[in-house]
């Protein structure tokens, strides 16, 4: 049997050609004509009032603390079922994220658990929509409203993903996107950020462009560039952008193709779910995900461990997840707990991620299934 690898991203067909464009025309800066294009594409398909690409979706994240204006002292709500950068982004600044627990269907933070983390100290919440499954985002801005925070969306893999209709990334006052070789649409390494709160914009570009006015210079509104506040140089190239821009013209087509993949495993594990072998995700009906992963939550860990084993001998790569941050040295050293965050602890010791990308065959998953018939 031939191996089946965990993720293969997707190849766009104007991948090339938009490559040779910049190549020809030795403008490969950033902030030229693909850069341009692609944030016209999110803001289109989002809403956004500005979308600015940047390097990576961990680049977007730390200018949103940064433009919140974040420092020691300040208390940042979040997820400990995260990537790291959702949490360092803050540290950087001096802030202490605090990592709250997980609802068991969504695998995306508690917002009930967010009322009780509230200190005097909290500034901001970042949810993070897991798998491209959104969080309760209603719930959550009414919460932020309530007691005057931020909300900071981490929309590394919610590209093209709803909730009640609504793409995930519009919600929060900043969102963030990733564009890593391990996502839906990418450019191997890539990110955005979404400012759905105007006043951020003019001070989110001095600090991708090394904290200089060099956006202003160019627009014609001042006559030389200086250096005016914080930044750093969190910009792509066009090279980057003009793969990004083949890609994201086929986000909506490639998102139906992983969605028909995730369907077809979860009709095909429906037997094991009911015999009790296994959990299948739970999606609210408020969500349109946008299948970026597909994972089964195993009854043990033991049992994970054995079904990643059987899976990898004929060659199928299935993955676990998230080490909870809180557990980890950093988060303890960095972050602060609030209240139980058993959920987090229990899914992460069984969850198990299969191989989905918008290109794998119904036979490949169908083997994937058979192994864990087998088990
Ligand atoms: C992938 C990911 C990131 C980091 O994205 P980069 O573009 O690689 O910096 C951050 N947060 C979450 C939840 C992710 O999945």
């Amino acid at each position: 049997m031939r191996r089946i690898p965990f993720n293969f991203p997707h190849k766009a067909s104007r991948e090339l050609e938009y490559l040779s464009e910049v190549l020809q025309s030795r403008r490969l800066s950033a902030g030229g004509k693909f850069t341009r294009a692609c944030e016209a594409w999110l803001e289109a398909a989002t809403g956004a009032p500005r979308v600015l690409l940047t390097t990576s979706c961990t680049a977007a994240l730390e200018m949103a603390a940064m433009l919140l204006g974040l420092g020691p002292g300040d208390e940042i709500i979040m997820p400990s079922f995260t990537f790291p950068s959702t949490a360092n982004a803050f540290v950087l600044r001096g802030a202490t994220p605090v990592f709250v627990d997980i609802r068991s269907d969504t695998l995306c933070i508690d917002e009930a658990a967010i009322e009780n983390a509230i200190s005097a100290r909290t500034r901001a919440i970042v949810p993070m929509h897991y798998g491209g499954v959104g969080s309760d985002m209603t719930g959550i801005m009414q919460t932020a409203k309530t007691h005057g925070l931020k909300v900071i969306e981490d929309a590394a893999q919610a590209l093209c993903a709803r909730h009640h209709g609504r793409p995930l990334g519009s919600f929060g006052d900043i969102s963030a996107f990733s564009f890593h070789e391990s996502k839906n649409v990418v450019c191997g390494e890539g990110g955005a950020l979404l400012i759905n709160d105007p006043d951020y914009v003019e001070r989110a570009e001095i600090i991708r462009d090394k904290g200089t006015d060099r956006q202003k210079f160019i627009s014609g509104q001042v006559d030389k560039y200086t250096w005016v506040d914080i930044g750093s140089s969190y910009g792509p190239s066009e090279l980057l952008s003009a793969f990004l821009l083949a890609q994201l013209e086929e986000a909506e087509s490639s998102t139906i193709r992983r969605r028909i993949a995730w369907n077809r495993y979860h009709e095909m594990l429906e037997d094991l779910e009911q015999a009790g072998n296994l959990r299948r995700p739970s999606i609210p009906p408020s969500v349109e995900h946008n299948a970026h992963i597909y994972y089964v939550v195993m009854p043990t860990s033991e049992q994970r461990r054995l079904a990643i084993a059987k899976l990898g001998e004929p060659g199928i790569s299935a993955m676990f997840h998230y080490a909870p941050l809180h557990a980890t040295a950093a988060g303890r050293r960095f972050g602060r707990v609030s209240g139980s965050l058993a959920k987090t602890e229990d899914i992460a010791r069984r969850l198990i991620r299969l191989p989905i990308y918008a290109d794998i065959s119904a036979e490949d998953q169908e083997s994937v299934v058979r192994v864990l018939k087998g088990l």
